[in-house]
């Protein structure tokens, strides 16, 4: 009996997790699908690593758009940390 069939579990999960990945950082997802994919983050480095990734980069846009009506001192200082400037907005 050979097991040719067997079902990449781990693969399966990372696609799901990563599918959710952009509902969860817009918490689109109801608590039950939230828990499931901080369970995955929690078991599989690489999707954490990713999901790191853009919740850092998604903290980083929405401080760039709530900047938008900070005193522009401010809005200067986000945009230099981001490595931008301000024609992006
Ligand atoms: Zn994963």
């Amino acid at each position: 009996m050979n097991e040719t069939s067997q079902t990449p579990v781990e693969f399966n999960q990372c696609q799901q997790a990563v599918q959710r990945l952009n509902e969860y950082l817009s918490r689109e997802l109801n608590s039950d699908e939230t828990e499931l994919v901080q369970e995955h983050l929690q078991q599989c480095k690489g999707c954490f690593d990713k999901f790191h990734f853009e919740e850092t980069l998604l903290k980083t846009i929405r401080a760039k758009i709530s900047s938008v009506t900070a005193p522009s001192g401010l809005r200067d200082s986000v945009l230099r940390l981001l490595g931008r400037d301000a024609s992006i907005l």
